[in-house]
């Protein structure tokens, strides 16, 4: 249930206040974000393809 609502919280990017309002702040009308971090961002995704990218490319250097 504490996980669920914590979930749904919105946090207002004015005056920083939580609330369960997915569309506008109900205190001052500002925009509101949810407030918890993405855990698979696509940075990540892409350093990923990076290494992948990288190894390939030495094994290639190597056998050449
Ligand atoms: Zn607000």
């Amino acid at each position: 249930m504490m996980i669920k609502m914590k979930w749904l919280m919105r946090k207002c990017s004015k005056c920083k206040r939580y609330t369960l309002e997915t569309g506008r702040c109900p205190y001052c009308g500002g925009e509101l974000f949810v407030p918890h971090p993405h855990r698979f961002s696509p940075e990540d995704k892409y350093a990923k393809y990076r290494i992948a990218i990288k190894l390939t490319k030495e094994r290639t250097l190597n056998e050449a």
